[in-house]
């Protein structure tokens, strides 16, 4: 059945915490889900993100500045060429940069799937931000990394809450570990 396949293949990778897990980002001081939905609340408190929020997207990037100090810079689609990721955030100097493409397209409202993944690049570099992904911890010998300490992965769990609160993404698609 190829429609089962698929959910399955779907619910596999909401379980990154789990059964499947294989580090994929660096090592950064261990939060739990509860935790990161946590910091994930607090903030779309303090920026109002709701359901309205695609309206609001450069209203809410001017806001980051002031509020925060972290600025979303918008990168021209030819300059990003074939960079392998969608976006990129830079710890030294509180920088998210988005390629033209990815910001077009979490404003535009037809497609809510698009817009969910491109809201979803989104939320993963200003999760590195808000999760103070910065120092990278040395000091664990050899101690295979755990998903818990995993930027990577802290930073999906911090953009789905997000996109939780947008009303893109249901409770039931949330982490569990
Ligand atoms: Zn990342």
């Amino acid at each position: 059945m190829r429609i089962a396949k698929v959910i399955d293949e779907k619910k596999n990778n909401l379980d990154t915490y789990s059964k499947k897990y294989e580090p994929r980002g660096k090592r950064v001081r261990p939060l739990t889900t509860k935790q990161i939905e946590g910091s994930a609340k607090v903030f779309c408190q303090k920026f109002n993100i709701d359901d309205k929020f695609p309206d609001k997207f450069y209203d809410f990037i001017d806001e980051l500045s002031s509020k925060l100090n972290v600025s979303i810079e918008i990168v021209d689609d030819d300059t990003w060429g074939f960079h392998v990721t969608n976006g990129h955030y830079d710890p030294s100097s509180f920088t998210i940069r988005l390629p033209e493409r990815i910001v077009n397209q979490a404003t535009q409202t037809k497609d809510k799937d698009l817009m969910s993944e491109a809201l979803e690049v989104v939320f993963h570099e200003l999760g590195h931000f808000t999760l103070a992904h910065t120092a990278v911890l040395h000091d664990a010998g050899d101690r295979p990394l755990n998903s818990q300490e995993d930027a990577e992965v802290q930073a999906d769990v911090f953009a789905e809450s997000v996109l939780f609160y947008i009303g893109l993404k249901s409770p039931q698609m949330e982490f569990d570990f």
